[in-house]
């Protein structure tokens, strides 16, 4: 049986991510905006193509994590705003340069940056302020207020936009407690800062699980990662996400075992019976890190699941497909819209989010859209 796949691919299907951002839509109020956030090229996948799509169906904004991954969305054409979560002063300028709305969290980056914008003679740059409502990993605290206002007040380079937070443990129900205390933490902070600044920003502290199970966090605008992308349909997340990204590869050779023979490097896996092993060109540089060796990790071929054997190799794993009706050239997935990224990474002891964002820009993406 020959496949559609003819080499490593990860599949990026723009059908499940317009169901997945109608789906989140449908659990914010209509003047609630969507920012999606496609830092880490889109958690792994292709930030320019998960954009380009997302611009295209309505997202009101986007967020990265750093300048340079700003600079590649302008670069592909995103117009829609931009917000920058952890920008570094050494690239405000340039920041600048291409458009990007800063998040600023810290009255060292606050002071950096009015000098950065006012050196390039701007007026009214749009910042993001970010507090600390108790991740304590960014943000101003509570007490930031009066050195923010007073800076503000000497100056007309910028102007804040938008207040943002971020939540802890959105996703964990046994932290209610806590998420509502961020929670109203983040509206006493914001209260003072409207009325400080006399009048409202953007305010905006939901991701995605806050967006799911916090409607009360949702403020003026939610920021979604996964949700949009639905890599995982994690337990944590939600059912009706559809998993946007699927990591395909073929079967470039079938070997059959004896007893005692070994396969792989070290000979870390030895035949104690007849065997039949696949070689899947795909490993550790393409982010199949080892960790998914020795039967921890598997991938699926004709419906089962063939556990990888030995260790991981840089360009290749051997999985055991003894019990699998299989052939030179098949199709195989290492997670697809049935075996999810999250199942797979769970069993080496790893989350969906590390598995996706490790793939490696040589494995080729391909867009399919099923509308
Ligand atoms: C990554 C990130 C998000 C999105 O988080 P998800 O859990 O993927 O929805 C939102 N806000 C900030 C500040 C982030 O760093």
């Amino acid at each position: 049986m020959s496949s559609s796949v003819k080499e490593t691919v990860l599949e990026i299907n723009l059908s499940h991510l317009t169901h997945n951002y109608t789906y989140l839509k449908s659990k914010i109020d209509a003047t609630v905006k969507m920012l999606a956030v496609v830092k880490a090229s889109g958690y792994g996948s292709d930030a320019a193509i998960m954009a380009t799509h997302l611009e295209k169906i309505g997202v009101d904004y986007f967020a990265v994590a750093y300048v340079s991954e700003g600079i590649t969305l302008r670069e592909a054409g995103i117009t829609t705003p931009i917000l920058v979560l952890h920008p570094q002063p050494v690239n405000f300028e340039k920041l600048i340069k291409y458009d990007l709305e800063p998040s600023i969290y810290s009255l060292r980056t606050l002071t950096k940056f009015i000098e950065v914008a006012t050196l390039n003679k701007q007026k009214e740059y749009p910042i993001h302020i970010k507090f600390n409502s108790g991740l304590n990993r960014i943000g101003f605290g509570e007490n930031g207020i009066d050195h923010i206002i007073d800076k503000l007040s000497k100056t007309d380079s910028i102007k804040i936009v938008a207040i943002l937070s971020h939540l802890a443990a959105s996703e964990d129900h046994s932290e209610r407690d806590f998420t509502v205390h961020q929670i109203n933490l983040f509206r006493k902070i914001t209260d003072i800062m409207i009325e400080r600044l006399g009048y409202r920003p953007l305010l905006h502290q939901s991701n995605t699980s806050g967006l799911l199970n916090y409607p009360e966090a949702h403020f003026d605008m939610v920021r979604a990662g996964i949700g949009l992308y639905g890599y995982g349909n994690d337990a944590k997340y939600d059912a009706q996400l559809k998993p946007v990204a699927s990591l395909k590869s073929v079967i470039s050779q079938i070997h059959k075992l004896e007893p005692g023979d070994s396969v792989g490097y070290n000979r870390a896996f030895k035949a104690s019976d007849f065997t039949k092993t696949a070689t899947i060109p795909i490993g550790h540089a393409d982010g199949i890190s080892r960790q998914y060796g020795n039967k921890k990790g598997f991938v699926m071929i004709k419906g089962k699941q063939a556990f990888i054997i030995g260790n991981v190799c840089m360009d290749m794993i051997m999985v055991d497909v003894t019990n699998i009706d299989c052939e030179e050239g098949d199709e195989i997935s290492i997670f697809d819209a049935n075996s999810d990224a999250a199942k797979v990474a769970e069993l080496s002891g790893t989350i969906s989010y590390e598995l996706l964002t490790a793939i490696a820009q040589r494995v080729k993406r391909i867009v399919i859209d099923d509308n």
